[in-house]
């Protein structure tokens, strides 16, 4: 591979990672991957997740708080996330959104929360992590609704939603962001989604520590492994894995803004 890869979504704070992160880290390198961002769950833990990115130039994480958690600690109001926007380290708002498989917390709570998100990204011009199980409808139509309301960008993280979801999204401008799953032989349907969507929409992440891809199914998942959906994904598209790399990176900078270039390490440098 010449071409440097975006992990766009893992959680290098979570304990999993805690033993031997700079490990974990130089693996990522070794692998291809030339940039990582650590994704916040929950506000009360965010600390975490932006020391882990004060680690190096090259991860940079967000800030939300995930449905799951919506009960504890979901959000009425943006002004939380706004206020801490600001922080260079900070490049997205999430992971937010609808969770109807484990039930974690109330709907009713997790749509509210998600909503504060959405307002979250319209006011600072940062992109939403959306995660959906489960809840594709109310998924689409609480960011269609919202988007009526005022733009804003955003990717469906670790994809494994319908079609048709799929197509909605990138209707109002999402990405498409491909995990672990697509290399999955159970996932026909999802690789066929991700088939119909636009070289220039999708991305990779490995939502580490789960989800390890094929070959590496079973284990604890880390960034390094992002280079096996890449294949995957080369593979679904028709396309060279050189090809996937450069365009899910060139992607992910054209959302992920505030992401500077210049931090992105290219596999030829070596470690
Ligand atoms: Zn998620
Ligand atoms: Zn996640």
């Amino acid at each position: 591979m010449n071409v440097a890869l975006v992990d766009s979504h893992c959680h290098l704070d979570y304990p999993q990672f805690s033993e031997d992160l700079s490990g974990t880290i130089a693996r990522a390198r070794n692998a291809g991957v030339g940039m990582m961002v650590s994704i916040g769950v929950k506000l009360s833990t965010f600390e975490n997740v932006r020391a882990v990115a004060a680690k190096a130039d090259h991860i940079y994480c967000t800030i939300g708080v995930h449905p799951h958690e919506a009960g504890e600690e979901g959000l009425s109001s943006p002004d939380r996330l706004i206020e801490m926007a600001s922080d260079p380290k900070i490049i997205g708002i999430g992971e937010s959104g609808l969770d109807y498989y484990y039930d974690n917390a109330p709907r009713e709570a997790q749509r509210e929360s998600f909503r504060a998100h959405i307002a979250a990204c319209r006011e600072t011009g940062l992109p939403l992590i959306v995660h959906t199980r489960n809840a594709d409808d109310d998924t689409m139509d609480i960011l269609e609704e919202e988007y009526e309301k005022g733009p804003f960008t955003g990717v469906i993280h670790c994809f494994s939603s319908s079609a048709a979801l799929a197509q909605r999204a990138l209707k109002i401008g999402f990405y498409i962001s491909c995990s672990g799953i697509i290399t999955f032989n159970s996932a026909r349907e999802i690789q066929a989604a991700v088939a119909d969507v636009p070289l220039d929409r999708l991305l990779v992440e490995t939502d580490a520590p789960y989800l390890a891809p094929v070959p590496k199914r079973g284990k604890p998942n880390e960034p390094a492994y992002v280079a096996h959906t890449a294949a995957k994904l080369a593979q679904i598209k028709g396309v060279s894995p050189d090809e996937i790399a450069r365009a899910t990176t060139n992607n992910f900078f054209a959302l992920f803004i505030k992401a500077d270039r210049k931090h992105l390490l290219s596999p030829e440098a070596g470690v």
